[in-house]
């Protein structure tokens, strides 16, 4: 056992039962729990992270009944059927030593259906549908399927629940002045505001017993206006804990908040300060929670008295062997959540199932089975880009002896430019978490290698993987070779001068990170590290106190040392494609720094004066023309696929596979090149 997070590895005892060290697999809805014909690969999900040795489980959430569900058919508990069912998930949890919570969850105006119910007739800026107003009975009938659900929970084998009391869901819906209006015992004061999740928990304890755990979600920070104050908070957090509950579970800001929580940008335990200043108001477990992703973040937030318990959901679906190799002294072999949201929480809100663009087999344990191979075969991959490292590391994990060769002097491909945009230092990781993996593989690897077919053939492989990825697309626009024009790899990867006025064409993903960069001053935050939490909560307007309704203060963004023209062809919303619940963090960021987006972009040409426009409408009508007289241009313009090895090879006869951008660039991202990879070599 590691003596490196005595903390976060000792043993927490509950009274009745003790959990084996203080890692909560926080709640997460995967998809899985909504069909029942999913309910093996549910059972499965869990079980290994069970046998990864993490202390204490929980679900995703579930309703307590119909008006209660996130979507039409979204997942429930509210008959013997399903709880019965559910048995498959908690013997396979106990099987593997692990212990496992059934999240309650009741989405009230949240819900993206029309039966949604909530403490008034309101509507969430978030879900097309209103809710109506429950009646007085309508909220006992609520309460009693809480307990209800949590009787199931225990019949199903459930070593507890999770009483989902935050993220803006039903319960914090009747805590909040903005959204309860009413005027009977469950509205108006305080007191009676809160008497919802006082009833709940208190009533599901006296109907389960004392032995079966009740974690409560408390909204600790509501980070919306007219949410709660600090007092309000605590108040409520000692009634809960006086109701019968076991641990408080910290939750922060409602969905709707216009703070970000958790994606990159959020610096690592940028809330762990809200937990400790409610820790010491109760005297049961209390734990904290979000963007905390490495052992040794838990272990400082815990040696530092700031919780009992550290909740951590998405590193747990990047790597279900996270708390073992902690335990075993390996945490720079973990595979780290990089909190980018690309295959977890934005598959979710597309109605997908959901992954992890560092682990391709999180929820798909079933189906994507790394077997060791029947014959070792040698394969080359050429390229160590996310797509040639996912597929020499799963084809070497097979038994196969694979060398893999790299053009450039370190391995990553274009993650290397990604890991330097301010927000998105945690891309870092993955490069630490595959060089780690290539030395344990004992993989072949050949730095500085820009191999060519003829030298392929003659080296006789069984199998040769083409991974080389993308070249950056250069648009056809009048004066593209003008001094000022640069590329993306220029600024991000040449380090060339960059000017205090620039033009950034193309706004996909790139051409956001590449503004992102421009707009922050190197010297303010050095290149790789974290932006200071004080810092980040004057950028996004986050009370250090925690004090105010719902713990706001005014947003004061650091000033961009640049002026920066962010512009694209379509007519449609800037940045619209890019991810759910990431996009809006990026446009809100560069919109606080004055860049300016610009749609419905003709090019016309670029010269001394500077970058020549016109603008045009959704039918193509100039409405404007303009000259910008920036000092460079950024081409941020797509890019195309790179892979002239690939026609040589397969005319030479040597069984060839395509992956990553070499196969196809559109639409291009890691997720894609890291899940094809490992497909591929899954197959060899
Ligand atoms: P690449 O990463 O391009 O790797 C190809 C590798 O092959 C290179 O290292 C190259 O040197 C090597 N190579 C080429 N030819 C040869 C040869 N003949 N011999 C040996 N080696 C060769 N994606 C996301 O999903 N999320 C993000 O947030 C994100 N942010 C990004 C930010 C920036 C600034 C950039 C530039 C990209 C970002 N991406 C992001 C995109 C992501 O990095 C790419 O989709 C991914 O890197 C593609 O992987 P790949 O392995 O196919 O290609
Ligand atoms: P992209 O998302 O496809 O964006 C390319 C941009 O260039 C678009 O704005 C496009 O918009 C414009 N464009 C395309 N062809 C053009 C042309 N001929 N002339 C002028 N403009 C042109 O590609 P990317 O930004 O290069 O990103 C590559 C991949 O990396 C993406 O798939 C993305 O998912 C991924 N990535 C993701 C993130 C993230 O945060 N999730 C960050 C970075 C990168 P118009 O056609 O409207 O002009
Ligand atoms: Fe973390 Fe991204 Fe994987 Fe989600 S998809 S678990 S955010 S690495």
């Amino acid at each position: 056992m590691s003596e490196m997070y005595p903390n976060l590895l000792k043993s927490l005892d509950l009274g009745f039962t003790e959990l084996k060290n203080r890692v909560l697999m926080g709640s997460m809805h995967t998809g899985l729990e909504d069909r029942f014909w999913n309910i093996h690969k549910f059972a499965r999900y869990f079980a290994e992270r069970a046998e990864g040795g993490v202390g204490l489980m929980v679900t995703g959430g579930f309703s307590p009944n119909l008006a209660g569900q996130l979507a039409p058919l979204a997942s429930t508990m509210n008959n013997r059927a399903t709880a019965f069912l559910h048995r498959h998930v908690t013997g396979a949890v106990h099987e593997a030593g692990g212990k496992i919570c059934l999240q309650l969850l009741h989405a009230g105006r949240y819900g993206y259906q029309p039966l949604i119910v909530s403490a008034s007739a309101t509507k969430a800026p978030i879900s097309p549908f209103k809710a109506r107003a429950l009646s007085t009975k309508g909220v006992e009938r609520q309460i009693d399927d809480f307990v209800n659900a949590a009787k199931l929970a225990k019949f199903a084998g459930y070593d507890g629940v999770e009483v989902m009391g935050s993220e803006g869901y039903f319960i914090n819906q009747f805590l909040c002045e903005r959204t309860n209006k009413r005027t009977d015992k469950w509205g108006g004061p305080y007191e009676n505001r809160m008497r919802l999740p006082v009833e709940i928990v208190r009533r599901i304890r006296e109907a389960v017993g004392p032995e079966f755990i009740i974690i409560y979600r408390l909204s600790m920070l509501d980070l919306v206006e007219g949410g709660q104050t600090w007092d309000q908070i605590v108040t409520l957090g000692k009634a809960i804990e006086r109701a019968g509950a076991t641990i408080i579970n910290t939750g922060i800001g409602w969905h709707e908040a216009r703070v970000p929580t958790i994606v990159t940008s959020v610096p690592r335990g940028g809330f762990a300060d809200v937990t400790a200043k409610f820790y010491g108001e109760v005297d049961i477990p209390v734990c904290t929670t979000n963007r905390i992703n490495t052992p040794e973040k838990g272990e400082e937030i815990l040696a530092a008295g700031k919780a009992d318990m550290v909740s951590m959901a998405r590193p747990l679906l990047a790597d279900s062997e996270f708390v073992r190799k902690a335990e075993q002294g390996r945490s720079d072999e973990i595979n780290t959540c990089i909190a980018c949201n690309q295959a977890c929480l934005d598959h979710v809100f597309q109605a997908k199932r959901a992954s992890c663009l560092v682990n391709p087999r999180a929820c798909h344990e079933t189906e994507l089975v790394l077997t060791v191979a029947p014959v070792a075969r040698r394969v080359a991959v050429v390229g160590a880009g996310p797509a040639g490292l996912a597929a020499a590391t799963t084809a070497a994990k097979r038994g196969h002896k694979v060398t893999l060769f790299e053009a450039d002097d370190r391995i990553g491909g274009q993650f290397n430019y990604a890991k330097r945009i301010p927000g998105k230092e945690e891309f870092y990781e993955t490069l630490r978490y595959y060089k780690r993996q290539i030395e344990l593989l004992e993989i072949d690897l050949k730095l500085g290698t820009r191999v060519d077919a003829d030298s392929l053939v003659k080296q006789g492989f069984d199998d040769v993987v083409i991974a080389t990825g993308v070249k950056p697309r250069t648009p056809n626009v009048e004066g593209i070779d003008h001094p000022k024009v640069l590329g993306y790899l220029d600024v991000l990867r040449d380090n060339k001068p960059v000017g205090e006025t620039v033009a950034v064409i193309g706004a996909g993903g790139i051409g956001f990170d590449v503004s992102e960069f421009l707009t922050h001053d190197a010297s303010h935050q050095p290149e790789g590290e974290q932006v200071d939490v004080a810092d980040w909560q004057a950028e996004w307007g986050v009370n250090p106190d925690f004090e105010g309704p719902g713990g706001l203060a005014e947003r004061k963004p650091t000033p961009s040392p640049r002026k920066i023209y962010l512009m694209q062809r379509k007519t449609g919303k800037v940045g619209g494609g890019l991810g759910k619940t990431s996009g809006w963090v990026h446009r809100s960021s560069l919109k606080h720094r004055d860049v300016e987006m610009l749609r419905g972009c003709r090019y016309e040409r670029i010269d001394d004066q500077g970058l020549h426009i016109s603008l045009t409408d959704k039918d193509g009508k100039v409405t404007e023309s303009r000259v910008l007289a920036v000092d460079n241009v950024v081409i941020c313009a797509g890019q195309e696929p790179y892979r002239e090895l690939f026609d040589r090879l397969s005319a030479s006869g040597v069984k060839t596979h395509l992956i990553g951008g070499a196969d196809v660039a559109e639409e291009l991202d890691a997720k894609r090149a890291i899940r094809q990879g490992t497909e591929v070599a899954a197959q060899l």
